[in-house]
């Protein structure tokens, strides 16, 4: 007989349903499986990087050692430099107006990693069993408000659980269902507003550089972005490069925005293929520093950057949205992953099928001011908030967009969660 007292189902094996699977297969009572629709786990070739919060829950996953191996830099609480913000959009030299130093305390360190490096230690660490690959979740049904759900699959097949959590992404089916059928339930067509993501306004360039293929400069020192993570800014525009893979590679990604199409649709495909002649002209009055790193990418990708309205709720009738499904964001704060992974931790510390009745309320407020403050981080690099150029407040105003990470502690978040549980199920008889 199954010792299994609760059946999960995740759809989707990206960076948060990894996370979760890992997170859940701890719990003896907790039956995990994964659905994916591709044939094995993979990234794009791109960079990502998370915060301290971030970094302090993998470690209490277990996966410390394993993420240390692959993280650039080291995380170790030394100093370095967190973001340096220059002004380059102009053909000359440009200047840096603001540089945040790490650890404005011990725990503010961005750790930088290539995705499918990052991939590897939960992809190891995931038990046996637990992922079924070219299993595309096509709808659900959970008719009956106690019963099981029932999973269909685009293959014809069919699965059950008793939980379903979306961790599909930014184009979630299981978020599409969700809010269709509470638009329907509730009788609120303003719920179907959540059904698709809107676009930001913004288009991003993407593309990794090797190190050696850089040139150095006319001084024959080496390219600043190698050693320090730098926030290029122009009006309207921004480019954020970065070194990962022990340094071995730059990561690039360079945004132009249109702020008045924020929340507009836009046409797919939303990424694709693009010349390095568009790259190029993009930014072609920008400062050489930046021009020689847009040289190198020679196969960029250009990305139409989408974010959801931030959703009035990521849980209902054992339906649960996690990671992009639930806050898809502009990638400002670089913070996109690292909330999927915080929820994750913070509602699986203790009996997870109760956890989840206050998951609600536990992570939606928290990932939706990221959400927001995300975009507000993007517009504020690009000349166009209230700070307009005035780099006395426009600096410490980028600086405090990173206030939540510092404000708390993931451990004290999901000690409250359990605190919160134990409120909510006192006199239940769990
Ligand atoms: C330019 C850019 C830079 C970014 N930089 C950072 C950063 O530095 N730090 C950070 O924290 N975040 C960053 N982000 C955000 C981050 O990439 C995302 O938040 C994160 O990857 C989302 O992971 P996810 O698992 O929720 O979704 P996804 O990565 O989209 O994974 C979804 C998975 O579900 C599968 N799937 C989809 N539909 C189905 C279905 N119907 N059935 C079964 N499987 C399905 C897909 O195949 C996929 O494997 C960035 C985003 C962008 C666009």
């Amino acid at each position: 007989m199954s010792s299994h007292n609760l059946r999960v189902a995740i759809c989707g094996g990206g960076i948060s349903g990894l996370t979760l699977a890992v997170a859940l297969s701890k719990h003896q009572t907790i039956a995990v499986d994964l659905y994916e629709t591709r044939s094995r786990f993979e990234e794009i070739g791109a960079g990502v990087m998370i915060w301290s919060r971030t970094w302090r829950i993998l470690e209490l996953l277990g996966l410390g050692p394993q993420f240390r191996d692959r993280a650039h830099p080291q995380p170790n609480g030394s100093l370095g430099v967190g973001f340096d913000f220059r002004r380059s959009d102009q053909p000359t030299e440009g200047f840096s107006f603001c540089q945040f130093l790490t650890p404005v305390s011990k725990l503010f360190q961005c750790i930088r990693f290539h995705r499918a490096e990052f991939l590897e230690p939960l992809v190891n660490t995931l038990p046996a069993g637990v992922a079924h690959f070219g299993k595309q979740v096509a709808s659900y049904s959970n008719v009956d408000a106690d019963g099981p759900i029932s999973i269909q699959f685009a293959d014809g097949s069919s699965a059950i659980c008793d939980v379903l959590v979306g961790c599909d992404g930014l184009k979630s089916c299981v978020r599409g269902q969700l809010f269709r059928e509470e638009a329907h339930r509730r009788n609120d067509t303003a719920l179907l507003d959540y059904v698709h993501p809107v676009w930001t306004g913004t288009i991003a360039y993407r593309g990794l550089i090797p190190v050696d293929e850089i040139p150095l400069n006319i001084d024959g020192s080496k390219h600043r972005t190698i050693t320090t993570p730098m926030m290029y800014c122009g009006r309207s525009k921004h480019v954020v490069s970065y070194a990962i893979s022990k340094g071995s590679t730059v990561n690039v990604v360079t945004f132009s925005s249109q702020p008045k199409k924020n929340g507009t649709m836009v046409a797919e495909p939303w990424v694709e293929s693009c010349s390095q002649q568009e790259l190029l002209d993009c930014y072609s009055q920008w400062e050489p520093e930046v021009v020689t790193l847009l040289e190198n990418i020679k196969h960029p990708s250009r990305w139409a950057i989408h974010h959801l309205r931030p959703l009035p709720f990521f849980a209902a009738n054992r339906i649960v949205l996690i990671g992009d499904a639930a806050h898809a964001m502009a990638p400002h704060q670089g913070a996109g992953a690292g909330q999927a992974i915080e929820v994750c931790y913070i509602t699986t510390r203790d009996d997870a099928h109760i956890a989840l009745r206050i998951f609600d309320d536990a992570r939606r407020k928290d990932a939706n001011e990221v959400l927001s403050g995300s975009y507000k981080s993007g517009v504020m690099y690009e000349f166009e908030s209230g700070f307009g150029d005035r780099y006395d407040v426009l600096g410490p105003g980028i600086q405090s967009q990173w206030d939540w990470v510092l404000r708390t502690d993931p451990e004290d978040d999901s000690l409250r969660v359990v605190e919160e549980f134990r409120k909510a199920t006192r006199g239940t008889g769990h």
